[in-house]
């Protein structure tokens, strides 16, 4: 007991790798399997190559993709869907049987398009599921469509915790696409998806080249190669936390150099009776269990420290410490080890030392939880920072173990928590330097508070929790700073996301005002009551949503500045229905979080037929593109999902038969000025005197001293809600609908 390692170990190809080999995050190998029975007829092993691209295993094999024991197979096929129409989908068939088609005639009848998967079951074929996807022919540099693909079948099969996967090479055969770009693509692909999805559930691809495929097969090991030769960031992180420096490195304790290196033992101090102290034992040499036995004969308590000299080690002091198990509540872990980090820090600032070395406590066989152990970490660090602002004790090294199997989940946990970002890029010629980060932001305030505003102008910079391929492991800089990507991704909402959002446009629905006022003209014709959602897609642009960050920044600075919430609408003195944001109401609001109403933050829709979107989901609303309108130039949001379908398609050509969309944006109100009257604005008008072109130096109206958004509240049936800056305004979802 008392030892943080794993006890089971994984055997590892790369074992027999010298040690700056393991410490990069892509390897080769290259392994011959044995032949299994159902190879048999090929007469011969396969040839395999692999890569180690983070924690998925990447193999290139030469075989029948229709034979590959994976839990999904993946098919390359012809739009609509008739698989007896390529070689590959052909013998998918044959081997997995016709429902395999069946199911993709009855399930995906108009067939599918580049952007999307078709998934049927497996049939008699060794998987659990096929996902279809769909290529264009090769063309001057639509290597993106590969990508796409790629990108689109990893992130479903991470959706549904899926393992392992096996793709035939895109593009190869009639399709034409070069092997160079085709496997460059494909590989590539992964390591992008390794990146943003480091916990992911996917362990295995095979790339399966049919026997005949040989060019496109060299160009996979060509590749592979070439991975091989490239080295990742991987080694060291630091950040500050306070004004210590935090240095998250890989590798193992024994071998770092500081002053003073943490290890844990068993309670009696028996050093031989726990992994890491047995490994202290064999480097330091004898005399440091005879310190021990000497200096502490009845071993440790749990939480204090142990002192030694270091002997063989490289540095001055071994401090040894013993920590329960996790499942022993009784003995209370969390305490111990937070007591047992603060004592370590305290002896070592008064022992005068300057370099710190953590084990990752307790994530081994103690089963400590890494985000636990990363958090109390994180908690101690600060702590001790506060109280000790003057210490010599400037460098803490956390040394996570990178043979224990839990490696990677404890070093993504240690990065989350220390807020550091991995920054592992493919084309980096050798390790540079490790960065410093700015110092982590302190922790939010109680919201609604002046505090909570300040803090939230000062260190929002997240995009919301809920994105799933720019997610909030990175800040908004960090994604921006990215170069050479889409300016979007258009990604498939959770169920419960979707479910939430129908919720919204069916509950806001008002079927009476169907083809009512003038820009409903056309509809009543149409005899329709009420449109149903197809599908929701949620865009994921964090330039634009860095943009609106700042802005909703802005208004928490001026809401910590006046040192108030905004005034909500239907508190508002003014205007004619004076009811609360009706979308808001019918919001799920376990759902749609990271919203503030603080600030008058509300989802509304946004009509607009649908040949804009593409433009409004890269550069967002441009609001001097606006076409004459009735209050002002400025993005118009409304409520009511009736109102917004009003603008799904011209009032010439309105139609029933066609899917239709709509926008749900975010918008940033900030203090609101309510009209009952129709007036055109120029700019939100001044809080002295009412006027929109307001020239008074005194007022400050274009500071803190105007309002920040208007809202129509007049005898329209509808209300309207009116943006000025565009910034203020995030274009999140993407609601596909029909009109029934
Ligand atoms: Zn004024």
């Amino acid at each position: 007991m008392g030892d943080v390692f794993s006890k089971k170990e994984e055997k590892s190809p790369t074992r027999n790798l010298t040690q700056g080999a393991r410490n990069t995050n892509l390897r080769i190998n290259k392994a011959i399997s044995k032949s299994t029975p159902d190879l048999l007829e090929d007469q011969k092993p396969r040839r395999r190559k692999f890569v180690k691209i983070g924690n998925i295993k990447v193999s290139i094999i030469q075989g029948k993709i229709a034979e590959e024991n994976a839990d999904v197979i993946v098919n390359s096929v012809n739009s609509d869907l008739d698989l007896e129409t390529g070689r590959g989908s052909k013998a998918l068939v044959e081997s997995g049987g016709d429902a395999i088609q069946k199911e993709c005639r009855e399930n995906y009848p108009g067939g599918i398009t580049e952007n999307e998967v078709a998934v049927t079951n497996g049939g008699n074929l060794k998987c659990r599921k096929v996902y279809h996807v769909t290529l264009p022919k090769w063309e001057d540099n639509n290597k993106q469509a590969i990508t796409t693909a790629m990108t689109n079948c990893l992130t479903m099969a991470d959706q549904y915790r899926v393992t392992s996967l096996a793709f035939p090479p895109f593009g190869s055969g009639y399709l034409n696409y070069p092997d160079d770009i085709l496997t460059d693509t494909m590989l590539q692909s992964v390591v992008d998806f390794e990146q943003l999805f480091h916990s992911t559930s996917i362990e295995s691809i095979v790339i399966v080249c049919h026997r005949t495929q040989n060019s496109v097969f060299r160009a996979f090991e060509r590749k592979t190669r070439e991975l091989s030769g490239t080295v990742s960031q991987g080694g060291s992180h630091s950040c500050k936390c306070g004004n210590i420096n935090v240095i998250i490195q890989k590798g193992t304790i024994t071998k770092q150099r500081c002053d003073v290196m943490v290890i844990t033992a068993s309670k009696d101090l028996k050093l031989r009776n726990g992994a890491l102290s047995k490994s202290v034992l064999e480097a330091a040499g004898p005399d440091i269990q005879t310190a021990c036995d000497n200096n502490y004969p009845s071993g440790v308590d749990y939480g204090d420290v142990a002192a030694t000299r270091a002997y063989k080690l490289h540095c001055r002091f071994v401090y040894f410490g013993s920590l329960p198990d996790w499942k022993n509540t009784s003995d209370n872990p969390q305490q111990v080890l937070t007591d047992f980090i603060t004592n370590c820090l305290e002896k070592a600032h008064s022992h005068d030392t300057k370099y710190i070395a953590f084990p990752t406590l307790g994530t081994g066989a103690l089963k400590y939880p890494p985000d636990v152990m990363t958090k109390t970490m994180e908690s101690c660090i600060r702590k001790f920072d506060l109280k000790h602002g003057d210490t010599k004790l400037q460098h803490i090294y956390i040394v996570v173990f990178d043979r224990s199997k839990d490696c990677m989940v404890v070093e993504n946990a240690l990065l989350k928590e220390f807020q550091v970002s991995r920054g592992l890029t493919l084309k980096m010629p050798s390790a540079p330097p490790p960065s410093v980060e700015p110092s982590a932001p302190p922790e939010s305030p109680a919201p609604g508070t002046p505090a909570f505003f300040l803090w939230m102008y000062n260190y929002q910079d997240k995009p919301p929790s809920y994105w799933s391929i720019f997610g909030p492991a990175k800040s908004l800089k960090e994604w921006n700073s990215q170069t050479k990507r889409e300016p979007y991704k258009l990604v498939k909402v959770t169920r419960q996301i979707e479910t939430a959002v129908s919720k919204i446009v069916e509950e806001t629905w008002i079927p009476k005002y169907v083809g009512k006022g003038r820009d409903g003209a056309g509809l009543e014709d149409l005899n329709y009551t009420k449109i149903q959602v197809t599908k929701v897609e949620r865009i994921e642009n964090t330039e634009l949503f860095e943009k609106y960050v700042q802005m909703r920044g802005k208004l928490f600075h001026k809401a910590g500045v006046l040192e108030t919430p905004f005034d909500q609408l239907g508190d508002l003195p003014s205007g004619v229905k004076k009811r609360k944001v009706f979308t808001t109401v019918k919001a799920d609001k376990s759902v749609f979080t990271d919203v503030y109403p603080e600030i008058n933050e509300h989802y509304l829709f946004h009509g607009t037929q649908e040949d804009r979107i593409p433009t409004i989901a890269t550069q967002g609303f441009d609001i001097r593109l606006t076409d004459k309108a009735m209050f002002g130039a400025a993005v118009y949001a409304s409520e009511s999902s009736t109102k917004a379908d009003q603008y799904a398609d011209k009032k010439s050509e309105r139609d029933k038969s066609k899917p239709k969309k709509m926008i749900l944006l975010r918008m940033a109100l900030g203090e609101i000025f309510v009209t009952e009257t129709e007036k055109k604005f120029a700019r939100p008008p001044c809080k002295s005197c009412e006027k929109d072109k307001c020239t008074d130096s005194t007022h400050n109206s274009s500071g803190h001293g105007s309002y920040d958004s208007v809202v129509v509240d007049g005898s329209w049936n509808f209300r309207e809600f009116l943006a000025f800056d565009a910034a203020q305004c995030y274009p999140e979802y993407v609601i596909t609908y029909q009109r029934v």
